[in-house]
């Protein structure tokens, strides 16, 4: 009975020191889910801005280590106010979802899909050159405009800009860079996909 008992309390005093350890392990869980949600557009379970921006500054340090070629894709929908206007908020998130959906499925597992904000797309593509981005972005920008979401009667269009990667380049310089091709594909009409040029030696 004695030895019984002893080993009881043992057992016992066994699992109170291992508590802390415990408490730790699930502390760090729960940062991990933290970290990941700071990473994470709610809507779409896509990486957000803040994913995305860590993702390219981590394949810029492989640019730099092994000159393989690194893309950008900015892909906006086209005129999506006026489908949140005309059909609702709630039909405008379903599109918005059904995006973020066509968008993960239509790159390879190693790319990054990220919604920036608002109607804005950002795709990453390692070891891709700015010629097949732009393939990649037109076949996007092509299945986009086929999206068919639940009390949308209509089809909506989407324009991108790609960019590729250039020296020693920023994130922010290159997404700029993006940004520019995307905006010149707005005023050249919309639905279509802009290739940004090389920066310029002043850039
Ligand atoms: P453009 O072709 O020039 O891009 O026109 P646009 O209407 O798409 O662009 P604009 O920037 O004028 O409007 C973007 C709209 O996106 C404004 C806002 O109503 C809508 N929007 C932004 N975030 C969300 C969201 O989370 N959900 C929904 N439903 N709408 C959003
Ligand atoms: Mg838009
Ligand atoms: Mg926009």
């Amino acid at each position: 009975r004695l030895t019984n008992e002893l080993a009881t309390t043992n057992r016992e005093a066994v699992r109170r020191a291992r508590e802390p350890e415990r408490a730790l392990a699930r502390l760090h869980a729960a940062n991990e889910v933290i970290e990941k949600l700071a990473r994470t557009d709610s809507l779409t379970l896509l990486a957000n801005r803040r994913g995305v921006e860590e993702a390219i500054a981590h394949e810029r340090d492989r640019v730099e280590r092994t000159s393989e070629p690194l893309s950008v894709v900015a892909l906006d929908l086209d005129l999506f106010k006026r489908v949140n206007d005309t059909w609702g908020h709630a039909v405008g998130d379903r599109l918005l979802s059904a995006v973020g959906e066509a968008l993960r499925a239509g790159v390879r597992p190693y790319d990054v899909a990220a919604r920036a904000g608002g109607e804005e797309f950002l795709l990453v593509l390692p070891a891709t050159s700015r010629e097949r981005a732009s393939d990649v972005a037109e076949r996007l920008r092509a299945r986009v405009a086929q999206l068919a979401v639940e009390g949308l009667p209509e089809r909506v269009t989407a324009s991108a800009g790609v960019a590729e990667h250039a020296g020693r380049e920023t994130t922010e310089a290159l997404l700029s860079r993006a940004d520019a091709a995307l905006y010149e594909a707005k005023r050249l009409g919309r639905n279509r996909v802009v290739l940004a040029p090389p920066p310029g030696p002043a850039a």
